[in-house]
């Protein structure tokens, strides 16, 4: 499958599912059943979809899944941090404890707007889990209380993350050969 279009796999299938188990005790750890409310987990589309449902799976204390799309206006490659909703959640969030789940935090311009606008809601809390991070990421105020991946700054596409919205498919985190982007 696309080959020849996969530079090198960065991380395989087995460490994105060996890595969700882990993440998912931490969280697990830090919301305990048992809570008036289940977890709300915010799914950002249509990156975060392969994790959010593998980690749903994986915790051991009960989630329920919303989604959002947002657009941000860039190329394909990088965000502005101008953020535009392109669908809201479908329900109120007030009082519910809510963890975003993304895909990947690279400027973190996109997640610090989601983040102060879903706060405006008055959550009982508001956490970010996230399987991947680039190093530009920390130059943003953005807490990321679960991370999976430290990566460097390089485009990786698979498991949700998508160039040109193809790639999306792929169980494993890679980088693209070049012929790729020069179309
Ligand atoms: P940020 O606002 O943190 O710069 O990035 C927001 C979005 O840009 C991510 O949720 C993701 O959709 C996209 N993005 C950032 N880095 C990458 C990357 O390396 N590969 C892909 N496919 N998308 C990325
Ligand atoms: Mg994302
Ligand atoms: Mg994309």
């Amino acid at each position: 499958m696309y080959s020849g279009d996969i530079a090198s796999v960065l991380i395989t299938e087995q460490d994105i599912q060996d890595k969700t188990a882990e993440l998912a005790k931490l969280v697990a750890a830090d919301y305990p059943e048992g809570g008036e409310e289940d977890l709300i987990l915010v799914g950002v589309l249509k990156g975060a979809v392969m994790f959010m449902t593998d980690l749903a799976r994986a915790l051991p204390v009960p989630s329920q899944l919303e989604f959002m799309a947002v657009s941000s206006y860039g190329s394909a490659t990088t965000s502005s941090g101008v953020v535009r909703i392109l669908k809201d959640l479908d329900r109120d969030i007030t009082g519910r404890h809510v963890l975003i789940v993304e895909d990947i935090v690279d400027s973190g311009l996109t997640l610090s707007w989601l983040m102060r606008n879903l706060a405006t809601r008055n959550p009982a809390s508001l956490a970010v889990c996230s399987l991947l991070r680039k190093p530009d990421a920390v130059k943003v105020d953005v807490p990321v209380a679960y991370v999976g991946f430290d990566i460097p700054n390089e485009f990786v596409v698979g498991y949700g993350l998508d160039y040109g919205e193809r790639y999306r498919d792929l169980p494993y985190i890679a980088t693209l050969a070049p012929h790729v982007y020069e179309g």
